[in-house]
Protein backbone atom coordinates (compact mmCIF):
# COMPACT_ATOMS: atom_id res chain seq x y z
CA UNK A 1 0.00 0.00 0.00
CA UNK A 2 0.94 3.58 -0.74
CA UNK A 3 1.64 6.04 1.64
CA UNK A 4 2.43 9.70 1.85
CA UNK A 5 1.25 12.25 -0.86
CA UNK A 6 1.50 12.86 -5.24
CA UNK A 7 3.99 15.48 -5.81
CA UNK A 8 3.00 17.72 -8.79
CA UNK A 9 5.13 20.09 -10.55
CA UNK A 10 2.85 23.00 -12.31
CA UNK A 11 4.94 24.65 -15.30
CA UNK A 12 8.25 24.98 -13.56
CA UNK A 13 10.64 27.69 -14.35
CA UNK A 14 13.62 28.72 -12.77
CA UNK A 15 16.22 31.41 -13.76
CA UNK A 16 19.95 32.69 -12.10
CA UNK A 17 19.85 35.79 -13.45
CA UNK A 18 19.56 35.35 -17.65
CA UNK A 19 19.81 31.95 -17.52
CA UNK A 20 17.37 29.45 -17.85
CA UNK A 21 18.21 26.20 -15.03
CA UNK A 22 14.61 24.60 -15.49
CA UNK A 23 11.91 25.66 -18.31
CA UNK A 24 8.52 25.00 -17.73
CA UNK A 25 8.65 21.71 -15.71
CA UNK A 26 5.49 20.18 -15.09
CA UNK A 27 5.32 16.45 -14.11
CA UNK A 28 2.67 14.77 -11.17
CA UNK A 29 4.69 11.92 -9.36
CA UNK A 30 2.18 9.76 -7.98
CA UNK A 31 2.13 8.36 -3.99
CA UNK A 32 4.67 5.50 -3.52
CA UNK A 33 6.62 5.70 -6.70
CA UNK A 34 10.39 5.31 -6.91
CA UNK A 35 11.35 8.24 -9.64
CA UNK A 36 14.50 8.82 -10.65
CA UNK A 37 15.43 11.90 -12.27
CA UNK A 38 17.99 11.32 -15.50
CA UNK A 39 20.08 13.21 -16.88
CA UNK A 40 23.76 14.77 -17.95
CA UNK A 41 25.63 16.93 -15.75
CA UNK A 42 24.06 20.81 -15.94
CA UNK A 43 20.60 19.40 -17.07
CA UNK A 44 18.64 20.94 -13.81
CA UNK A 45 18.20 17.69 -11.93
CA UNK A 46 19.87 18.90 -8.69
CA UNK A 47 17.58 22.14 -9.53
CA UNK A 48 14.52 20.72 -9.88
CA UNK A 49 15.22 18.70 -6.70
CA UNK A 50 16.00 21.68 -4.43
CA UNK A 51 12.72 23.65 -5.44
CA UNK A 52 10.43 20.19 -4.39
CA UNK A 53 12.50 20.09 -1.08
CA UNK A 54 12.36 24.66 -0.84
CA UNK A 55 16.12 24.72 -0.61
CA UNK A 56 15.74 27.20 -3.83
CA UNK A 57 12.89 29.49 -4.74
CA UNK A 58 10.89 28.76 -7.89
CA UNK A 59 10.78 31.85 -10.47
CA UNK A 60 7.71 30.64 -11.97
CA UNK A 61 4.99 27.51 -11.73
CA UNK A 62 3.51 25.80 -8.52
CA UNK A 63 4.57 22.81 -6.69
CA UNK A 64 1.72 20.77 -4.67
CA UNK A 65 2.17 18.12 -2.34
CA UNK A 66 -1.30 16.33 -1.92
CA UNK A 67 -3.73 19.01 -1.58
CA UNK A 68 -1.30 22.00 -0.48
CA UNK A 69 0.41 24.27 -2.61
CA UNK A 70 3.56 24.35 -1.38
CA UNK A 71 6.17 26.60 -3.60
CA UNK A 72 6.21 29.07 -0.85
CA UNK A 73 6.84 26.64 2.50
CA UNK A 74 9.46 26.52 3.73
CA UNK A 75 11.15 23.30 3.86
CA UNK A 76 10.75 22.31 7.21
CA UNK A 77 6.96 22.48 6.74
CA UNK A 78 6.59 20.78 3.31
CA UNK A 79 6.42 17.25 4.12
CA UNK A 80 9.59 16.43 2.14
CA UNK A 81 13.37 15.46 3.36
CA UNK A 82 16.40 15.49 1.51
CA UNK A 83 19.67 13.62 1.16
CA UNK A 84 22.78 15.58 0.05
CA UNK A 85 25.12 14.45 -2.22
CA UNK A 86 28.01 15.07 0.40
CA UNK A 87 26.33 13.31 3.30
CA UNK A 88 26.99 16.86 5.80
CA UNK A 89 27.00 15.02 8.86
CA UNK A 90 27.79 17.19 11.47
CA UNK A 91 31.74 15.56 12.36
CA UNK A 92 31.41 16.52 16.19
CA UNK A 93 27.90 14.66 16.60
CA UNK A 94 27.67 10.62 17.16
CA UNK A 95 25.76 9.13 14.69
CA UNK A 96 22.24 9.17 17.14
CA UNK A 97 22.75 12.75 17.62
CA UNK A 98 23.49 13.42 13.86
CA UNK A 99 20.04 11.37 13.07
CA UNK A 100 18.00 12.86 16.19
CA UNK A 101 19.20 16.66 15.36
CA UNK A 102 16.21 18.04 13.04
CA UNK A 103 14.04 16.65 16.46
CA UNK A 104 16.71 18.78 18.46
CA UNK A 105 15.52 22.05 16.33
CA UNK A 106 11.83 21.28 17.15
CA UNK A 107 12.47 21.40 20.72
CA UNK A 108 11.67 16.98 21.57
CA UNK A 109 13.10 15.74 24.61
CA UNK A 110 15.86 14.11 24.79
CA UNK A 111 15.02 10.96 25.72
CA UNK A 112 12.07 10.70 23.04
CA UNK A 113 14.50 11.92 20.27
CA UNK A 114 16.92 9.34 20.71
CA UNK A 115 14.96 6.52 20.83
CA UNK A 116 13.24 7.59 17.41
CA UNK A 117 16.76 8.17 15.77
CA UNK A 118 17.89 4.39 17.27
CA UNK A 119 14.60 3.36 15.44
CA UNK A 120 15.54 4.70 12.57
CA UNK A 121 19.06 3.71 12.63
CA UNK A 122 17.61 -0.10 12.69
CA UNK A 123 15.78 0.45 9.55
CA UNK A 124 19.13 1.32 8.15
CA UNK A 125 20.89 -1.54 9.81
CA UNK A 126 23.34 0.90 11.84
CA UNK A 127 21.81 0.63 14.99
CA UNK A 128 24.70 -1.08 16.58
CA UNK A 129 27.21 1.80 15.60
CA UNK A 130 25.14 4.43 17.14
CA UNK A 131 28.01 5.49 19.07
CA UNK A 132 30.41 6.17 16.38
CA UNK A 133 31.07 10.06 15.24
CA UNK A 134 31.34 10.14 11.43
CA UNK A 135 35.02 10.07 10.51
CA UNK A 136 34.59 6.08 11.91
CA UNK A 137 32.13 4.91 9.83
CA UNK A 138 32.74 4.05 5.87
CA UNK A 139 30.72 5.77 2.98
CA UNK A 140 28.51 3.30 3.29
CA UNK A 141 27.75 3.98 6.81
CA UNK A 142 27.91 7.20 6.16
CA UNK A 143 25.17 7.10 3.57
CA UNK A 144 23.06 5.46 5.60
CA UNK A 145 23.31 7.60 8.58
CA UNK A 146 22.24 10.67 6.49
CA UNK A 147 19.50 8.24 4.91
CA UNK A 148 18.08 7.80 8.34
CA UNK A 149 18.66 11.38 9.58
CA UNK A 150 16.55 12.43 6.73
CA UNK A 151 13.88 9.66 7.35
CA UNK A 152 13.52 10.92 11.30
CA UNK A 153 11.05 13.66 10.10
CA UNK A 154 8.35 11.07 8.64
CA UNK A 155 8.47 12.69 5.15
CA UNK A 156 5.67 12.29 2.82
CA UNK A 157 8.55 11.76 0.06
CA UNK A 158 11.91 11.61 0.30
CA UNK A 159 14.05 13.72 -2.27
CA UNK A 160 18.04 11.81 -2.64
CA UNK A 161 20.93 13.70 -4.78
CA UNK A 162 22.93 10.99 -6.22
CA UNK A 163 22.99 9.07 -2.94
CA UNK A 164 25.01 6.63 -4.86
CA UNK A 165 27.59 8.22 -6.55
CA UNK A 166 30.40 8.55 -3.53
CA UNK A 167 30.60 4.37 -3.55
CA UNK A 168 32.60 2.21 -5.01
CA UNK A 169 30.72 -0.27 -7.93
CA UNK A 170 30.31 -3.06 -5.65
CA UNK A 171 28.96 -1.16 -2.40
CA UNK A 172 26.53 1.03 -5.29
CA UNK A 173 24.46 -2.03 -6.34
CA UNK A 174 24.02 -3.20 -2.50
CA UNK A 175 22.92 -0.24 -1.44
CA UNK A 176 20.48 0.51 -4.90
CA UNK A 177 18.77 -2.99 -3.43
CA UNK A 178 18.98 -1.66 -0.25
CA UNK A 179 17.16 1.98 -1.11
CA UNK A 180 14.16 0.00 -3.27
CA UNK A 181 13.09 -2.48 -0.51
CA UNK A 182 13.73 0.58 1.87
CA UNK A 183 11.01 2.93 -0.50
CA UNK A 184 8.85 -0.27 -0.28
CA UNK A 185 8.69 -0.75 3.07
CA UNK A 186 8.21 2.72 3.90
CA UNK A 187 5.48 2.98 0.73
CA UNK A 188 6.55 6.57 0.39
CA UNK A 189 7.90 8.47 -2.89
CA UNK A 190 11.58 8.44 -3.53
CA UNK A 191 12.63 11.20 -5.92
CA UNK A 192 16.51 10.02 -6.52
CA UNK A 193 18.71 12.04 -8.81
CA UNK A 194 21.16 10.60 -11.31
CA UNK A 195 23.04 10.64 -14.74
CA UNK A 196 23.36 6.56 -14.73
CA UNK A 197 21.12 5.28 -17.12
CA UNK A 198 21.41 1.74 -15.58
CA UNK A 199 21.18 2.83 -11.69
CA UNK A 200 17.82 4.88 -13.29
CA UNK A 201 16.58 1.78 -15.16
CA UNK A 202 17.23 -0.35 -12.40
CA UNK A 203 15.56 1.53 -9.30
CA UNK A 204 12.70 3.70 -10.89
CA UNK A 205 8.71 3.03 -11.34
CA UNK A 206 9.23 6.22 -13.21
CA UNK A 207 11.85 7.75 -14.95
CA UNK A 208 12.02 11.22 -15.94
CA UNK A 209 14.66 12.28 -18.48
CA UNK A 210 15.98 15.58 -18.99
CA UNK A 211 17.98 17.77 -20.93
CA UNK A 212 18.55 21.45 -20.65
CA UNK A 213 16.25 22.34 -18.41
CA UNK A 214 13.29 20.18 -20.20
CA UNK A 215 11.53 16.91 -19.68
CA UNK A 216 12.32 15.14 -22.66
CA UNK A 217 10.41 11.86 -21.43
CA UNK A 218 8.50 10.70 -18.39
CA UNK A 219 7.76 6.61 -18.79
CA UNK A 220 8.25 3.26 -17.01
CA UNK A 221 12.05 2.11 -17.86
CA UNK A 222 10.76 -0.31 -20.66
CA UNK A 223 8.57 2.84 -22.13
CA UNK A 224 11.91 4.72 -21.89
CA UNK A 225 14.08 2.41 -23.06
CA UNK A 226 11.89 0.92 -25.82
CA UNK A 227 10.39 3.93 -27.11
CA UNK A 228 12.47 6.57 -26.48
CA UNK A 229 10.37 9.52 -27.88
CA UNK A 230 13.50 11.63 -28.61
CA UNK A 231 17.00 11.17 -30.40
CA UNK A 232 18.82 12.36 -27.16
CA UNK A 233 16.80 9.68 -25.03
CA UNK A 234 17.79 7.27 -27.77
CA UNK A 235 21.53 8.45 -27.39
CA UNK A 236 21.55 8.52 -22.90
CA UNK A 237 20.04 5.44 -22.61
CA UNK A 238 22.38 3.69 -24.54
CA UNK A 239 22.24 0.42 -26.77
CA UNK A 240 20.44 2.37 -29.81
CA UNK A 241 21.59 3.57 -33.03
CA UNK A 242 19.96 6.78 -34.14
CA UNK A 243 19.51 7.22 -37.82
CA UNK A 244 19.10 10.54 -39.62
CA UNK A 245 17.03 10.24 -43.19
CA UNK A 246 14.31 11.61 -45.00
CA UNK A 247 10.72 9.98 -45.71
CA UNK A 248 10.56 8.95 -49.13
CA UNK A 249 7.13 7.40 -49.31
CA UNK A 250 3.87 6.44 -46.51
CA UNK A 251 2.04 3.38 -47.81
CA UNK A 252 -1.44 2.07 -45.93
CA UNK A 253 0.81 0.39 -43.35
CA UNK A 254 4.46 1.21 -43.69
CA UNK A 255 6.42 4.16 -45.64
CA UNK A 256 10.21 4.38 -46.64
CA UNK A 257 12.83 5.83 -45.18
CA UNK A 258 16.10 6.71 -47.08
CA UNK A 259 19.39 7.73 -45.72
CA UNK A 260 21.86 10.47 -47.31
CA UNK A 261 24.15 7.61 -48.86
CA UNK A 262 21.04 6.38 -50.75
CA UNK A 263 19.89 2.96 -49.03
CA UNK A 264 16.46 3.06 -47.88
CA UNK A 265 14.64 0.41 -45.79
CA UNK A 266 10.75 0.46 -44.56
CA UNK A 267 9.23 1.52 -41.36
CA UNK A 268 5.93 1.07 -40.03
CA UNK A 269 3.65 4.06 -40.71
CA UNK A 270 3.27 6.28 -38.02
CA UNK A 271 -0.16 8.20 -38.44
CA UNK A 272 0.25 10.06 -35.72
CA UNK A 273 3.60 11.57 -36.52
CA UNK A 274 1.94 13.05 -39.28
CA UNK A 275 4.69 12.77 -41.47
CA UNK A 276 4.76 13.98 -45.27
CA UNK A 277 6.94 12.59 -48.15
CA UNK A 278 10.41 14.43 -48.13
CA UNK A 279 10.35 15.87 -44.95
CA UNK A 280 13.68 14.72 -42.50
CA UNK A 281 12.84 12.39 -39.71
CA UNK A 282 15.06 10.39 -37.03
CA UNK A 283 14.59 7.17 -36.44
CA UNK A 284 15.80 4.96 -33.97
CA UNK A 285 16.74 0.68 -33.77
CA UNK A 286 18.25 -1.09 -30.90
CA UNK A 287 21.80 -2.92 -31.22
CA UNK A 288 20.33 -6.17 -30.33
CA UNK A 289 17.96 -6.21 -33.23
CA UNK A 290 20.17 -5.98 -35.95
CA UNK A 291 21.06 -8.75 -37.83
CA UNK A 292 24.60 -8.56 -39.88
CA UNK A 293 26.12 -10.84 -42.68
CA UNK A 294 24.50 -13.13 -45.08
CA UNK A 295 21.13 -14.48 -44.43
CA UNK A 296 20.44 -11.36 -43.56
CA UNK A 297 17.04 -9.87 -44.10
CA UNK A 298 16.30 -8.64 -48.02
CA UNK A 299 14.88 -5.06 -48.33
CA UNK A 300 17.66 -3.26 -45.99
CA UNK A 301 19.96 -2.70 -48.54
CA UNK A 302 22.65 -0.51 -46.46
CA UNK A 303 26.08 -2.17 -46.16
CA UNK A 304 28.37 -1.90 -42.93
CA UNK A 305 31.98 -1.54 -42.88
CA UNK A 306 33.57 -2.80 -39.57
CA UNK A 307 35.35 -0.40 -37.84
CA UNK A 308 35.49 -2.19 -34.00
CA UNK A 309 34.88 -5.16 -32.56
CA UNK A 310 34.50 -5.08 -28.58
CA UNK A 311 34.08 -8.62 -26.47
CA UNK A 312 31.56 -7.58 -23.57
CA UNK A 313 31.56 -11.66 -22.33
CA UNK A 314 27.62 -12.63 -22.95
CA UNK A 315 27.59 -10.22 -26.31
CA UNK A 316 29.83 -9.08 -29.13
CA UNK A 317 29.77 -5.13 -29.82
CA UNK A 318 31.07 -4.82 -33.59
CA UNK A 319 31.08 -0.93 -34.34
CA UNK A 320 30.19 -0.26 -38.40
CA UNK A 321 29.57 2.99 -40.56
CA UNK A 322 27.74 3.50 -43.92
CA UNK A 323 27.41 5.63 -46.51
CA UNK A 324 25.28 8.24 -44.59
CA UNK A 325 25.73 6.72 -41.51
CA UNK A 326 28.47 7.60 -39.41
CA UNK A 327 28.27 5.59 -36.32
CA UNK A 328 26.31 2.00 -36.52
CA UNK A 329 26.75 -0.69 -33.39
CA UNK A 330 25.65 -4.18 -32.97
CA UNK A 331 25.36 -5.87 -30.33
CA UNK A 332 25.78 -10.28 -31.58
CA UNK A 333 25.07 -12.59 -28.91
CA UNK A 334 28.65 -14.12 -28.09
CA UNK A 335 27.57 -18.20 -29.51
CA UNK A 336 26.22 -15.97 -32.68
CA UNK A 337 29.46 -14.30 -33.60
CA UNK A 338 31.75 -17.03 -32.70
CA UNK A 339 29.67 -19.15 -35.55
CA UNK A 340 30.41 -16.69 -38.05
CA UNK A 341 33.16 -14.21 -36.85
CA UNK A 342 33.99 -10.94 -38.04
CA UNK A 343 37.17 -8.67 -38.43
CA UNK A 344 37.78 -5.05 -38.47
CA UNK A 345 38.07 -4.00 -42.17
CA UNK A 346 35.07 -6.18 -43.44
CA UNK A 347 32.00 -5.14 -45.40
CA UNK A 348 28.95 -6.96 -44.11
CA UNK A 349 25.29 -6.05 -45.32
CA UNK A 350 22.75 -4.64 -42.07
CA UNK A 351 19.04 -5.77 -41.53
CA UNK A 352 16.04 -5.48 -39.66
CA UNK A 353 12.58 -5.92 -39.46
CA UNK A 354 10.27 -3.08 -40.23
CA UNK A 355 8.67 -3.23 -36.75
CA UNK A 356 11.86 -2.58 -35.07
CA UNK A 357 12.24 0.75 -36.50
CA UNK A 358 11.09 3.14 -33.65
CA UNK A 359 10.44 6.91 -35.07
CA UNK A 360 11.31 9.95 -33.35
CA UNK A 361 10.52 12.96 -32.40
CA UNK A 362 11.96 16.25 -32.05
CA UNK A 363 13.30 17.28 -28.95
CA UNK A 364 11.52 20.14 -26.89
CA UNK A 365 15.10 21.52 -25.98
CA UNK A 366 16.08 21.91 -29.44
P1 LIG B 1 22.39 18.91 -12.60
O1 LIG B 1 22.04 18.60 -11.19
O2 LIG B 1 21.48 18.24 -13.60
O3 LIG B 1 23.82 18.63 -12.92
P2 LIG B 1 21.87 21.68 -11.86
O4 LIG B 1 20.43 21.67 -11.50
O5 LIG B 1 22.85 21.68 -10.75
O6 LIG B 1 22.16 20.47 -12.88
O7 LIG B 1 22.17 22.94 -12.78
C1 LIG B 1 21.34 23.32 -13.87
C2 LIG B 1 21.89 24.61 -14.49
O8 LIG B 1 21.75 25.69 -13.58
C3 LIG B 1 23.36 24.54 -14.82
O9 LIG B 1 23.58 25.25 -16.00
C4 LIG B 1 24.02 25.23 -13.65
O10 LIG B 1 25.24 25.81 -14.02
C5 LIG B 1 22.99 26.28 -13.28
N1 LIG B 1 23.03 26.61 -11.83
C6 LIG B 1 22.80 25.75 -10.81
N2 LIG B 1 22.87 26.37 -9.61
C7 LIG B 1 23.15 27.67 -9.90
C8 LIG B 1 23.35 28.86 -9.10
N3 LIG B 1 23.25 28.80 -7.77
N4 LIG B 1 23.61 30.01 -9.74
C9 LIG B 1 23.69 30.07 -11.08
N5 LIG B 1 23.50 29.01 -11.90
C10 LIG B 1 23.25 27.83 -11.32
MG1 LIG C 1 23.28 17.78 -9.68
Amino acid sequence: MSKGADIELIDVTKRYGAALAVESVSLKIPAGTYCCLLGPSGCGKTTTLRMMAGHESITEGDIRLGNTVVTDLPPARRGTAMMFQSYALFPHLDTVDNVAFSLKMKGVDKASRRAKAMEMLKLVHMDHLAERRPAQLSGGQQQRVALARALITDPQVLLLDEPLSALDPFLKIKVRQELKKLQLQLGISFIHVTHSQEEAMALSDLVVVMNGGRIEQAGTPREVFNRPATAFVARFMGDHNVIAGRVTAIGDDDMTFEVPGGASFRAPRAPQSGLEPGEPVEIAVRTDRVTLGAGAMPGCGLTGLVQNIEYHGQKVQVALNAPGVAEFAVQVPETAFFAAPLSVGDAVPLAWTPQDVHILKASPAA
